[in-house]
């Protein structure tokens, strides 16, 4: 610890993530003191819209902040920074005076969905995702700025700028555009390799380079802000603040996952499963994502629409009449329905579950893939099915593993976090479909612990992020029993082999739902 920051023992750490900003105060030695969040509406006029105020987040951000340094009742000169993680890919078009003159549409924006046949298959998308790592899908910002070139063209011809929801942030603190390596890395427009704007996706947008912020390292700090918000968010004005990161890097940050084979899986709403490489990897079959972390860690892996979601389907369409009943004898009826799944035995007597209900990102990026039983018979029950959802969860996520083991060789340990992690029924499935050491780490802010430690790094305190292993403290672990291990190995290849044969089945029946369901 340098002499200068002794008397500075906290950092805030600030998460700006889809629904909320979320504030933490943390010691030197990973110790939460106190959190807060304050939440924020996302707009869906229309099913294909989703749009947030950016002048909302920001209020929320002022609001998240005060509050936590008044929670963990410590003096604003105490603060040794305050440090950054947020929602990838959002996009916000502003005027010189740094006004937006749009809102800032997120990542689960569906409008530019139409431009993702045309970029894979005329204008050389492929080649611009392996320079870039971001896959070709209408979350990107570069996909967002074909489609508005085409809805938008006053705005995309005239914006001063396009930026993300971190960049307006600390534009609205500090008066200074940049974007961190890390966010970047997530437009689609940023080379991973050159670690600067790549001029081939640019071209394809027909934006000029002025038009994005100045990328810098996610150590970056930025000093003097504007006094009136300092004394909103009850800090002192020469408190730096750092850039910081993307959610998704820093969350396999904040659980430790940075060695080769450890991988990530987080399963709340969707899943992900994530890796950190030395070196930008990206899939030949541009199957996985790779983000920047900073500029010796890239993080690779792959994104799941079907994850904790479908859990909440068993509980809230196909066994309402077992939630209630769990709900009757006081207890979280997740709880009860993993019980009733617990009473059948590993691979659910045969029963497979495709749970693809809301069409699949990684590995398949298939927008028309639909939920599949396979396999059933006049045996089994309403249990089966529970338990063969939740194996189902787990066959996705074996589908992505195994995209990454061959990228990145074998899985040694995951370390998983999320809604799904509370449950340890669900957590022991990962561990045999995927035959692993499953460890489960205490907290679950992960992404706020990695901002955390960037700023540690960014403001000198460590070297590199061996001098934070200690803040890592492991809840519970699974070990996977090999005779389950033979039974899922035995049923994870019919359900690929089932996938692979109803594509074209897939694309029929979402064409009929298409026109017959409103
Ligand atoms: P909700 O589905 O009500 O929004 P949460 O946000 O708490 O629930 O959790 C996200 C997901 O995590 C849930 O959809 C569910 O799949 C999973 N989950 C939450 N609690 C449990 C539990 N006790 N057991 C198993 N899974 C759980």
């Amino acid at each position: 610890m340098s002499s200068t920051s002794a008397n500075k023992p906290y950092i805030i750490a600030a998460d700006l993530g889809t629904t909320s900003a979320k504030t933490l105060v943390i010691d030197r030695d990973g110790n939460v003191l106190a959190s807060h969040s304050v939440e924020y509406p996302l707009y869906t006029p229309r099913p294909d819209m989703a749009e947030q105020d950016p002048d909302e987040i920001f209020r929320a951000l002022l609001g998240a902040i005060q509050a936590v340094v008044v929670k963990a009742a410590i003096a604003p000169e105490q603060v040794l920074c305050v440090s950054f993680s947020s929602a990838m890919h959002s996009l916000i078009a502003i005027d010189r005076d740094l006004y937006p003159l749009t809102q800032c549409i997120t990542w689960a924006d569906n409008r530019s969905a139409g431009y993702v046949s045309k970029l894979k298959n005329e204008l050389d998308g492929h080649q611009i995702y392996l320079n870039t790592g971001t896959p070709i899908h209408p979350m990107s910002p570069l996909l967002k700025l074909m489609w508005m070139k085409d809805n938008r063209p006053d705005l995309h011809q005239n914006a001063y700028k396009f930026i993300g929801i971190k960049e307006y942030v600390f534009a609205k603190l500090f008066g200074e555009l940049v974007i961190d390596y890390s966010i970047a890395s997530a437009t689609g427009m940023f080379n991973l390799r050159n670690l600067d704007w790549d001029e081939q996706a640019l071209a394809t947008t027909g934006i000029r380079r002025d038009q994005l912020s100045r990328p810098v390292s996610t150590t970056y700090k930025l000093e003097g802000m504007k006094s009136e918000y300092a004394q909103a968010m009850g800090l002192r004005t020469d408190t730096p603040f750092v850039v910081g990161a993307s959610d998704g890097v820093l969350a396999n940050l904040g659980v430790g996952a940075l060695d080769k084979g450890v991988y990530s899986v987080t399963i709340g709403t969707s899943g992900a499963v994530r890796g950190v490489v030395r070196e930008p990897i990206t899939d030949p079959k541009g199957r996985l994502f790779c983000y920047a972390l900073n500029e010796h860690f890239w993080c690779v892996g792959g994104a799941i629409n079907n994850g904790g979601i479908m859990f909440r389907w068993v509980r809230d369409q196909l066994a309402t009449l077992e939630a209630e009943e769990g709900r009757r004898r006081g207890m979280d009826p997740y709880d009860y329905l993993t019980e009733l799944a617990a009473s059948v035995p590993a691979g659910s007597d045969g029963l497979i579950f495709l749970p693809l209900l809301a069409g699949e990102r990684a590995p398949y990026w298939n927008a028309n893939a639909r939920g599949v039983f396979f396999g059933l018979s006049l045996y089994h029950q309403k249990t089966h099915m529970i338990r063969s959802v939740l194996e189902g969860v787990m066959y996705r996520i074996h589908s992505v593993v195994s995209a990454l083991e061959e990228m990145n060789g074998k899985t040694k340990e995951v370390r998983a976090s999320g809604g799904f992690a509370r449950s340890p029924f669900w957590l022991q499935i990962m561990a045999d479909v995927l035959d692993t050491h499953v460890a489960v780490p205490t907290s679950i802010e992960s992404s706020g612990l990695g901002a955390a430690q960037l700023g540690m790094l960014a403001m000198g305190e460590i070297s590199d992020f061996s001098g934070v292993n200690h803040w890592l403290h492991v809840n519970h672990h699974h070990e996977a029993n090999p005779q389950n291990v033979e039974i899922y190995r035995r049923l994870t290849k019919i359900y690929s082999n089932v996938y692979h044969q109803l594509r074209g089945d897939f694309d029929a029946i979402a064409e009929f739902q298409k026109e017959f369901t409103k």
